[in-house]
């Protein structure tokens, strides 16, 4: 039985501290896992590059952004109205980070705290050693996130010989100290006021509930009520006698955003739920559950089970999916060269007493595959031949390189006296290398001369 209590109380914080484990070791372990060279996810914005699921683009194609940002949107929206704030108590690098500083290092191994129980109390008077101790491992564990945060976007085998070279790269060892800086005063002297006060997402989530969002809700038609409508404090022990709160407090003493989940929800709550598995062993002794569970507020009213398919929930899942094939798709089309194509100003030379008519272009290669590749091109108009570049060329991994091109005919392709004449032509540019893979077409016009022209070059 007090196996079972025990197990019972702790029920949400096994869970939490299970998931807490598993996110950092999934964020720690990500940027150095590279397919094909490319990783999960990367915003390299010194290679001017994305890495999305183990595949390379180019930030000319950051037309796969917007898909990113709605289904992180859209995910958030989701999330919340299911689950509330979800996020907050259970993902948020936020509150691992407070869970880790206090409860870890200030209580479990340092002992400057009484009990994990107790978070309204402050550190005990003294021990300066230990308090020293605690800050320094955690600058050193804030490090190690600010690293792991920059992995992102910066690769590791980049960030590791930025760190070799700190004077010549002082922008970089500028982003690493700051976030370090911000991540030590945040957890040690911010703590949850940057919850209460700053984050964004705690302001603007509380629209996105509704009476079937699951959240941790005090019962007061079992508890007893404890606020007046005005959130007026009438006792800490409800008077009546088939009120089952003691008064004890324990789920205020626990709680890490020093609110009393009994005045109902407030902005403050990051659904942590220490405070529902706190009630658990004082109820215990009574033979009953916890005032505080984890439901919603139309379950609690009627005594019915949790609602998660519903119109908004079901609405957002399909907004999600959606936008989850269209990022899957427009990933799938990406090309694995990039071809932009610009005429001189010039529109075209006559050589060879008007018998060979020229156009000159720019054509910029890039090479947005992760192996280096030979490339080369055709036109679609047999008469249309390549002065230059006359052989096939190698670019390199993700590299880009100009190259002057010289197209040429020898033939009348048009013959008219009124003036020069645009021909539609068709590019096809590839990598000799991997012809059907990496192919890409470009539309672009060659100039012809009218008749007029030409008889003045012709003796
Ligand atoms: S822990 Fe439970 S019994 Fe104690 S004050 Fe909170 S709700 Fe009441
Ligand atoms: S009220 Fe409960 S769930 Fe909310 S922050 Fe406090 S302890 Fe966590």
């Amino acid at each position: 039985m007090a196996c079972n209590i025990d197990n019972e109380s702790k029920k949400h914080i096994k869970k939490r501290y299970l998931t807490f484990t598993i996110i950092t070791v999934i964020s720690l372990v990500l940027p150095f896992i590279k397919v094909n060279g490319n990783h999960i996810f990367l915003l390299n914005f010194g290679e001017k590059q994305l890495n999305l699921l183990f595949t390379s683009f180019d930030m000319q194609e950051l037309y796969l952004m917007p898909f990113i940002l709605i289904l992180m949107f859209l995910g958030i929206f989701f999330m919340t109205t299911l689950g509330g704030r979800v996020w907050c108590g259970w993902s948020c690098p936020q509150t691992i980070f407070r869970v880790i500083y206090r409860d870890l290092l200030q209580t479990k191994l340092l002992n400057l705290r009484k009990s994990t129980k107790n978070k309204q109390a402050e550190t005990k008077k003294g021990m300066y050693l230990q308090k020293t101790i605690a800050i320094i491992l955690w600058s050193i564990l804030a490090f190690i996130a600010a690293s792991d945060f920059i992995w992102y976007f910066v690769p590791p085998e980049t960030y590791f010989k930025f760190l070799q070279d700190p004077a010549n790269h002082t922008v970089f060892i500028g982003f690493l100290a700051g976030i370090t800086i911000f991540l030590i005063y945040d957890v040690i002297m911010l703590k949850e006021n940057f919850c209460v006060y700053i984050c964004p997402y705690a302001r603007v989530q509380s629209v996105m509930f509704d009476e079937n969002t699951i959240q941790p809700i005090y019962s007061e038609k079992r508890g007893g009520k404890i606020y007046d409508e005005h959130g007026k404090k009438l006792w800490s022990k409800p008077p009546g006698e088939d009120d089952d709160c003691t008064g004890c407090e324990a789920c205020v003493r626990v709680c890490p955003t020093h609110i009393d989940i009994r005045k109902g929800m407030q902005l403050e709550c990051i659904n942590c739920l220490e405070c529902a598995d706190a009630c658990v062993p004082v109820m215990a002794k009574f033979g009953k559950e916890s005032l505080i569970q984890w439901t919603s507020a139309n379950a609690e009213e009627n005594n019915t089970k949790t609602q998660y398919i519903r119109f908004r929930t079901v609405a957002y899942g399909v907004a999600l999916t959606l936008a989850f094939i269209g990022l899957m798709y427009m990933g799938s089309t990406k090309e694995h060269m990039l071809l932009n194509i610009n005429r001189t100003s010039e529109l075209y030379k006559i050589k060879d007493e008007g018998k060979t008519v020229q156009n000159v272009y720019t054509f910029l290669f890039q090479n947005t595959d992760s192996k280096d590749h030979e490339y080369y091109f055709e036109v679609d108009n047999k008469d249309i031949k390549i002065a230059k570049p006359k052989k096939p060329f190698k670019l390199r991994a993700r590299k880009k390189e100009k190259k002057v091109v010289i197209l040429k005919t020898t033939k009348m392709l048009i013959d008219t006296d009124r003036k020069d004449t645009p021909i539609p032509i068709t590019i096809k540019a590839y990598a000799t290398d991997a012809k059907d893979k990496i192919v890409v077409f470009r539309h672009t016009v060659f100039f012809y001369p009218s008749k007029k022209v030409l008889e003045k070059y012709r003796k």
